[in-house]
């Protein structure tokens, strides 16, 4: 499975012979398209990319890369339903080839100084990594779901909880086995939270939910240390004891799911509220364009059906909704984008501006013209007496 660091790897390759080859294959559904079509398109592919290059001169760095891609159209399919992403560079001996999941818009094939990121990237946007804790007074179960598929990672039991369970003699001490019940509960569930903790130290997961009784979950929540708290989505009504791996996911799929929904639509209207009162906020390509290309960039919100062509000066790195043979800042040659948006990916990438995709039916992103971003300044207001205030 490809990471971010593969990603900011890929967004950080240059040739300046535009000889970097991105190929996706996005499998076709099995019953619209025989597998004889499917090779007969990646050939087309292959074949269009190279009189691309031929036409510009500079057939000889890609060839390599697109006789071995043209040699794969047969034995894609038996791949199995997985898309692939390709990014290669013979001349620099580069060749990365990942498994992704295959939700790619198409199949496509380019040439470029840069790889074409966007596809990839609005992928990764929906892999989530994320922790999942079912506990009770007595017992605590941690999950992992990754790409979908749930793994059980722990299940203990506390030991001290059993021992506590007879009432004494006669009950005579029943008040003293409820408090001492109630402060191994509390041991129990600060022992989760400590391992907990851990678990998010060490990177892995970027996100928490739980499950619980509902009388249990101020509990559980009041152990949790601050890294949990901070990646918590919040809990859910299960039983810790019963609930099968398949219900697990399913319930907390659904939750993270609404809890990023809901993430994303208040994002959205802090940016349009911050980009009518003049604030932290821009909206439209041409905006966001310009707040790229002055570093005030810190989230870029980008539709997922975001789509616009450009060009892009590789010398100086400007990029212009206008299409023009010559770059508006340095004067060097542009090229034409065929999508603006791989452009300012890769551009968000290199510079760890964090990116949140938007799904494709948010009217309200739609008429604001799906692209937008959260500012960490203004560079028009910086002057001194907006910076004291
Ligand atoms: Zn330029």
């Amino acid at each position: 499975m490809i990471t971010r660091d593969d990603i900011r790897e890929l967004a950080n390759f240059h040739s300046p012979e535009a000889c970097a080859v991105t190929f996706y294959y996005q499998p076709p559904t099995p019953l619209n398209k025989s597998h004889r079509e499917e090779s007969i398109r990646v050939k087309d592919l292959v074949r269009n990319a190279l009189r691309e290059a031929e036409k510009k001169g500079k057939n000889g760095g890609a060839r390599p890369d697109l006789d071995r891609i043209n040699a794969m159209a047969e034995t894609l399919r038996a791949t199995g339903q997985k898309a692939k992403a390709i990014f290669a560079c013979s001349k620099e001996g580069f060749w990365r080839e990942f498994d992704v999941p295959a939700q790619l818009p198409k199949s496509n094939l380019l040439l470029n100084q840069r790889f074409h990121l966007k596809p990839l990237a609005a992928v990764l946007d929906g892999v989530q990594h994320f922790c999942v804790l079912l506990a009770d007074r007595a017992k605590a179960r941690i999950f992992e779901i990754v790409n979908g598929e749930i793994s059980e990672k722990l299940d203990f039991v506390n030991g001290l909880t059993r021992r506590g369970k007879s009432a004494g003699w006669q009950g005579y001490d029943a008040g003293h086995v409820e408090r001492r019940q109630t402060n191994e509960a509390i041991q129990h569930f600060k022992a989760v939270a400590d391992y907990i903790e851990q678990y998010f130290e060490r990177g892995h997961c970027d996100r928490l939910l739980v499950g619980c009784h509902d009388d249990i979950w101020p509990e559980i929540h009041q152990q949790l240390h601050s890294n949990a708290k901070q990646k918590l989505v919040g809990h859910f009504r299960i039983d810790p004891k019963s609930a099968t791996a398949e219900q697990i996911k399913q319930m907390a799929s659904e939750m993270l799911r609404e809890f990023n929904a809901r993430q994303k639509d208040a994002l959205i209207q802090e940016v349009i509220g911050e980009a009518h009162g003049n604030g932290r906020g821009a909206i439209g390509l041409r905006r966001v364009l310009r707040s790229l290309e002055v570093g005030e960039v810190q989230t870029l919100l980008l539709g997922s059906n975001f789509q616009a062509p450009g060009v892009k000066c590789y010398h100086c790195g400007h990029m212009d909704m206008h299409s023009a043979p010559n770059c508006a800042v340095c004067g060097k040659e542009n090229t034409e984008l065929e999508d603006i948006g791989d452009g300012i990916v890769g551009h968000a990438l290199r510079n760890n501006i964090e990116i949140v995709y938007i799904g494709d039916d948010h009217d309200e992103f739609d008429k604001i013209g799906r692209i937008a971003a959260l500012l960490r300044f203004r560079a028009d207001q910086n002057t001194p007496m907006k910076v004291a205030s």
